[in-house]
């Protein structure tokens, strides 16, 4: 059995650890600091911690749980990584440059259960949940290669779209978020963060009882049933009158507005009358909806799957506007090296 990774600890239960060993409070504050503020990669850096505190922690946690496999640079300016766990599993995480500052996209799952038909990590089952610790350690991974590369740059946004479906690893994705968002520590704002599910109604609402103040994204897709269940597996449990009445349930709670990711896929949900399905979904809810179009990714695995043509993407934009629905379009990022989801691990295979 492999040592606990120390990235999996909240404050609160770092500082309950050196109590229970007898320890004064404020070594949890030295340690977070070293962890999060300075970013040490080995324990012995922290100078200022007794030698006798490092071996204890040294006996109970390990420290770096990620290993870089593969880095690929985009010309845009993404960096794809390949981290290596230590059971030798393969994750991605991706860090893009935007003019609003340097965003991370963070795997939660070794794989996907949820099996949507167009995604490339839906190819390979979950193998494994990741731990709290791992989800951290890859943005910490990502900040140390900054810290190495570019000591100026700060990772200020977080996106969970990477491999898996956070919902899926609820525990885990929450304690993540609570370690990411902690003033003592990397500090990132809950405003910052965004959440992408493919729409498990039964944690939306867990989602919005714990309130993290971060965004919400749901992988919509199609705007009816039938459509929504061939290519979504999942909508078949949670179908779109259940899940509205939780997105409903999401907004009353939190009052904060949720994102409708919907791919643009040619000849199959890309039509006028789709679109006007879409609105008619989103209803009286407009003013709390953002939707998101996305371009799709092709895959080489998913060939019955194309890119809408430009020109449909934007009739679809017209559309959702003219009905006041509030409607960005996702920009592509390192598209010369696979960056879409899943797509530069199911190379590797593992
Ligand atoms: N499992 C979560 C989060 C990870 S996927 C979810 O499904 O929401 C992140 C986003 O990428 C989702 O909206 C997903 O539907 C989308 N996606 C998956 N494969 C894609 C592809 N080939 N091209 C474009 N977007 C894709
Ligand atoms: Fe899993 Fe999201 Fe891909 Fe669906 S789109 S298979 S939920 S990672």
């Amino acid at each position: 059995m492999s040592k606990e990774s120390i990235y999996s600890l909240t404050f609160d239960q770092l500082t309950a650890w050196f109590i229970e060993y007898k320890y004064k409070q404020h070594r949890a504050s030295q340690v977070w600091n070293w962890l999060y503020r300075k970013r040490v990669t080995r324990l012995s850096e922290m100078t200022d911690v007794p030698e006798k505190c490092l071996d204890l922690l040294e006996e109970h946690f390990a420290f770096c749980s990620l290993t870089e496999y593969l880095r690929q640079e985009s010309q845009d300016g993404t960096i794809k990584f390949l981290f290596q766990l230590h059971d030798n599993h393969l994750i991605e995480t991706v860090l893009m440059k935007h003019k609003f500052g340097l965003s991370v996209c963070v795997t939660t799952q070794v794989g996907c259960n949820m099996g949507c038909s167009f995604c490339a990590s839906g190819l390979l089952n979950k193998k494994r949940d990741l731990s709290s610790g791992e989800i951290v350690a890859q943005i910490m991974a990502v900040q140390q290669y900054l810290d190495r590369e570019n000591p100026a740059e700060q990772v200020s946004h977080v996106v969970v779209m990477g491999i898996g479906e956070p919902f899926d690893n609820f525990t885990n994705l929450v304690s993540a978020l609570q370690i990411l968002k902690d003033q003592k520590g990397l500090a990132i704002p809950a405003r910052h963060i965004t959440v992408s599910t493919s729409g498990l109604a039964d944690k939306i609402y867990d989602f919005a009882d714990v309130n993290l103040r971060v965004n919400l994204a749901i992988s919509l897709h199609a705007p009816n049933n039938e459509l929504r269940s061939r290519i979504m597996k999942i909508n078949r449990l949670f179908p779109l009158e259940t899940l509205m009445p939780a997105v409903a349930y999401y907004l009353r709670k939190t009052n904060r507005r949720i994102t409708l990711e919907y791919i643009l896929l040619k000849d199959l949900n890309d039509s006028k009358e789709h679109a006007l399905q879409l609105v008619g979904l989103i209803g009286e809810k407009r003013q709390f909806i953002n939707v998101n179009l996305i371009p799709y990714n092709p895959v080489d695995e998913h060939q019955q799957y194309r890119r809408s043509e430009h020109d449909s993407l934007l009739a679809f934009y017209d559309t959702l506007k003219k009905q006041g629905i509030s409607c960005s379009i996702r920009l592509e990022h390192g598209a010369d090296i696979e960056a879409a989801c899943g797509q530069l691990r199911s190379r590797y295979n593992r």
